[in-house]
């Protein structure tokens, strides 16, 4: 009832027209001071902040204004590790031979879709088909609905690696896949593999340095690639200023991505003490995704779920990659929030705030680290992560003080993107 009349009132305030938009902020949240600012009025003009004012200024002409009295205003939240073109399920093995690849694509608009509603204003994909760099431009022509993305294109890999597309396949349909298909065997095959990502229009490169859970393989965490190709790749990658990633569940092959120059650790779990050392002293970032981890722990105890080899990977590093974080946020390790959506469904991206709390960090960390951290690191720093004059208009609203109650992040009100509504309850 309650909810109901709230929803009456926003409603009620809204009056279309104009370029600009005011918004009533009974509370807003500065993510880089952790301070609660009261009764605020953000003006957003075209797809920026204009100003923020004190109280509740009410514009002289017909401009749409936003009542979000009762709610808690925040910075739109951006997740650094999401797989847009795919949700796993028991048919996930299965869709690699029934799917076309517009199957996939208008899938993934609905995908996009969730992750925006769910105030995930920006991602970064890592790792697809290619399907994820039509929809990026899709998205930003305005012709879907869907976050910001940054995208891998397809994630390089080594030859029966955890990027190989053709594990597990029957051999006539394995072929040799190659540097333009995502598979290098060398440091020139690693060059040229960035250099087709670049022209294909991907925005940063992941790589995968280590066996994974899903892929169907033997080994979870086995080392992948050699340091002098990670290198290669790294150094190829700087001259096209491309954010790199680097799967990696065990050590020895994560050890290789810090020092071959990688940027953004994803997974971590069976990271060593001394690797954590090497992070801080490399200035790399973790990136938790720790509801992956929970996810597959829970899908690999219904039978038939995932296929036996993929089962016996997830029990076993599943349930590991939490503790890990606790650990390495403990040691000084530099967090960067990101979840692996699409191993578990798109748009329940913010449970990965609660789990990171459980862990042992501060709400205002876990926050900051999905919006402060998360911008300066794709390079937008200066226009994403915070609600700031000259900005660009990423705003969401929750119901509760986030720093209170973490999980309030789960259910977001209302959703702005560079100035454009795209949901207000
Ligand atoms: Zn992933």
């Amino acid at each position: 009832m309650k909810n109901s009349l709230l929803i009456a009132t926003i409603l009620c305030t809204f009056i279309l027209t104009g370029q600009e938009t005011y918004l009533h902020c009974g509370k807003v949240l500065d993510v880089a001071s952790g301070k609660i600012l009261s009764e605020k009025t953000i003006v957003v003009e075209g797809n920026k902040i204009k100003s923020i004012e004190n109280g509740y200024t009410q514009p002289n002409t017909e401009i749409t204004v936003v009542d979000l009295k009762n709610k808690v205003v925040l910075p739109g939240l951006i997740d650094m590790h999401v797989h847009i073109e795919g949700q796993s399920s028991p048919q996930t093995y299965i869709q690699r031979f029934t799917q076309n690849e517009a199957d996939v694509a208008l899938q993934s608009t609905v995908y996009a879709k969730n992750t925006l509603m769910a105030g995930f204003t920006t991602v970064r994909d890592l790792g697809g088909s290619g399907v994820n760099i039509a929809l990026r431009k899709a998205i930003n022509k305005g012709s879907v609905v869907g976050p910001r993305i940054f995208t891998a294109g397809k994630a390089i890999g080594t030859t029966g690696g955890h990027a190989d597309p053709t594990n597990g396949m029957r051999k006539d349909l394995m072929g040799n896949p190659g540097p333009k298909e995502g598979v290098v065997n060398s440091p020139e095959d690693g060059k040229k593999a960035v250099r087709q990502r670049y022209k294909d229009g991907a925005d940063v490169i992941k790589i995968t340095a280590t066996g994974g859970v899903l892929s169907v393989a033997k080994s979870g965490q086995n080392p992948q690639f050699t340091l002098e190709e990670i290198k290669a790749i790294t150094d190829t990658a700087k001259d096209y200023n491309m954010l790199t990633a680097a799967h990696a569940h065990g050590d020895e092959g994560m050890q290789r991505a810090v020092k071959g120059g990688i940027k953004t650790i994803e997974h971590g779990t069976l990271m060593s003490e001394e690797t954590m050392d090497l992070m801080v002293e490399y200035d790399a970032y973790l990136v938790p995704t720790i509801t992956a981890g929970k996810q597959v722990t829970e899908k690999a105890k219904i039978p038939g779920y995932f296929p036996a080899v993929v089962a016996q990977k997830a029990s076993e590093i599943g349930p590991l990659i939490q503790g890990t974080f606790s650990k390495a946020y403990k040691k000084g390790v530099p967090i960067a929030f990101g979840t692996d959506a699409g191993v578990f469904p798109h748009g329940e991206n913010a449970r990965e705030f609660g789990y990171m709390v459980e862990a042992g960090m501060p709400a205002l960390k876990a926050i900051q680290s999905a919006t402060i951290t998360n911008a300066k690191l794709l390079g937008m720093g200066e226009n994403l992560g915070q609600i700031k004059e000259s900005y660009l208009a990423d705003i969401i609203a929750v119901e509760a003080n986030p720093l209170e109650e973490v999980s309030t992040l789960e259910k977001v009100f209302f959703v702005m993107k560079e100035g454009e509504i795209f949901k207000s309850e």
